[in-house]
């Protein structure tokens, strides 16, 4: 019988659609594929009880990555008894978040604390470290961990079964149009790692794809050439954008202007650009471009 995965929607800052995690459920328990924040750690309790969990229940917390939309509430998850799945070199940061918490209190500011919440360390014991394809059982359950780099170094995306959970390398896509976005966040960027890493991906026999932001999408096969499509758009309109050497505010309006026009060109409501906008700030996105093509592009 299939594995159930139920979509459990995090409400980021009261909205729907904007931050998923997945339950997974087992014979003595549950595991997570990510967490979400400190913040939504109410909305996670709510969601979890819904189901008839309680946070205590939850064994394994399968992280894509360390971002605080993803893994934020880790720590927390770990200290009510669950293991934490996490790449190697985003390790440290869980064990000793003090660095990740400074760098995104430079970003965040002042609104940090709400966005986002606490971020617990990690501890040590209930940390474990995936390397690339290694599979884990769980119940009667398999999950292999890739390695998925692109939109951080330390990216995983998640088989199970047909179904990957493909964290934000797998772009973001809200409701049921036909439309994604990537989400091009500094410092790691690299549009050439992530369209080799969706080239790997296209290998693996998937026909479900399941986001972070957000849901479970049957049409794996558009999902992936339409994020490459997206990757070639987006380098040639970085290359023309570049041309001018315009300072990173310009590049950010610019950017905004192009996404406008896409979201125009979708027809999408409101509410569906609000999600997409909650999930994948553009300024943070045209940051991350714009830091990419300074250091991999600019004197190629
Ligand atoms: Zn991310």
């Amino acid at each position: 019988m299939a594995t159930r995965v139920l979509p459990l929607d995090l409400q980021f800052q009261g909205h729907a659609d904007s931050i998923a995690c997945y339950l997974l459920p087992h014979h003595h328990g549950a595991a997570l594929v990510e967490c979400g924040a400190g913040a939504t750690l109410p909305a996670l309790t709510a969601a979890l009880a819904a189901h008839g969990y309680a946070l205590t229940d939850i064994t394994h917390v399968f992280l894509t990555h360390i971002h605080l939309d993803h893994a934020g509430a880790a720590g927390f998850m770990a200290r009510q008894g669950a293991q934490v799945f996490v790449h190697p070199v985003g390790a440290p940061h869980l064990l000793n978040p003090e660095k990740l918490i400074a760098s995104a209190t430079r970003i965040y500011g002042d609104r940090m604390q709400t966005l986002w919440g606490d971020f617990l360390s990690v501890p040590q014991e209930k940390l474990m470290i995936l390397q690339d394809a290694e599979q884990v059982d769980v119940g009667d359950f398999r999950l292999t961990a890739f390695h998925t780099p692109g939109h951080a170094e330390h990216h995983i995306a998640y088989q199970l079964d047909d179904l990957c959970f493909t964290g934000d390398v797998g772009g973001v896509r809200i409701s049921s149009y036909s439309y994604l976005r990537l989400p091009f966040v500094p410092p790691e960027l690299n549009l050439e790692k992530w369209r080799a890493t969706i080239e790997r991906l296209q290998t693996l026999n998937i026909c479900r794809v399941a986001p972070t932001h957000f849901g479970i999408f049957d049409d794996a096969d558009w999902h992936f050439s339409a994020i490459l499509r997206a990757l070639d758009a987006v380098n040639a309109w970085l290359e023309s954008a570049m041309l001018a050497d315009p300072p990173v505010e310009e590049l950010r309006a610019q950017f905004l202007a192009w996404m406008e026009v896409q979201a125009d060109e979708m027809a999408l409501p409101a509410d569906v650009r609000q999600a997409y906008l909650l999930a994948n700030p553009l300024g943070m996105s045209a940051d991350g471009m714009y830091r990419y093509w300074k250091k991999f592009r600019e004197n190629r």
